[in-house]
């Protein structure tokens, strides 16, 4: 498992030479992604957030199935939701800030309140098992592990996966989590 450095990288870490500075950031992290959308045209944001995902990891992406699900808060939109593993070079808050970069890309304005319909939201579920607490960023995502839409597609690509706080796997968490409206969706990826 990987230790984090106190010192937060500066976004323009991706232009410096690799070998001045080496450190255990540079392996590549497998690292799930969640992707949500109930907003626009949600099978279009997910097919867009897809092909972005595959473009920054490096090497294939794998993606779950395509759930819906009921929506949290005020929205009467239903979501579409999955999961998606890449392959992450850098370290945790440069991926933050290209996901936040791809959200804003695909229309989400950032004066919605959280809890409201979204076009895309693009959240790391879990980055190599990293352990993180910050302002910007909490690894593993501290919902995940009490939310089906995040690990029902999480399952599909990882059964073994277990919370790296809690230890608990994740068929477990599955069982105890708040029963929610969720369904494998009638569109799937091609
Ligand atoms: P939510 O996803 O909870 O509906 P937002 O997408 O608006 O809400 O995210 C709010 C903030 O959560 C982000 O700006 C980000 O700084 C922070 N955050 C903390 N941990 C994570 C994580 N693991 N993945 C994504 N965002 C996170
Ligand atoms: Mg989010």
């Amino acid at each position: 498992m990987s230790t984090h450095s106190p010192h937060s990288t500066p976004d323009s870490f991706n232009e410096a030479p690799l070998s001045v500075n080496p450190r255990a950031e540079d392996a590549a992290q497998s690292v799930f992604i969640a992707l949500g959308s109930n907003e626009g045209d949600s099978t279009s944001h997910l097919v867009q957030a897809r092909l972005f995902l595959q473009d920054i990891s490096s090497s294939p992406i794998r993606a779950s199935r395509v759930y819906q699900t009921e929506p949290i808060g005020p929205s009467d939109n239903d979501f579409l939701n999955a999961v998606i593993r890449i392959s992450w070079n850098s370290n945790p808050e440069a991926l933050l800030n290209r996901l936040k970069e791809q959200e804003r890309i695909q229309g989400r304005p950032s004066r919605y309140p959280k809890w409201t319909s979204r076009t895309l939201d693009l959240d790391i579920i879990d980055f190599g098992g990293l352990i993180l607490n910050n302002d910007r960023l909490q690894l593993p995502h501290p919902a995940a592990a009490e939310r089906l839409f995040v690990l029902l597609p999480l399952h599909d690509l990882a059964p073994e996966w277990y919370d790296p706080v809690t230890k608990k796997a994740i068929s477990e968490l599955i069982k105890k989590a708040p029963e929610m409206r969720i369904e494998v969706g009638a569109w799937q990826w091609e």
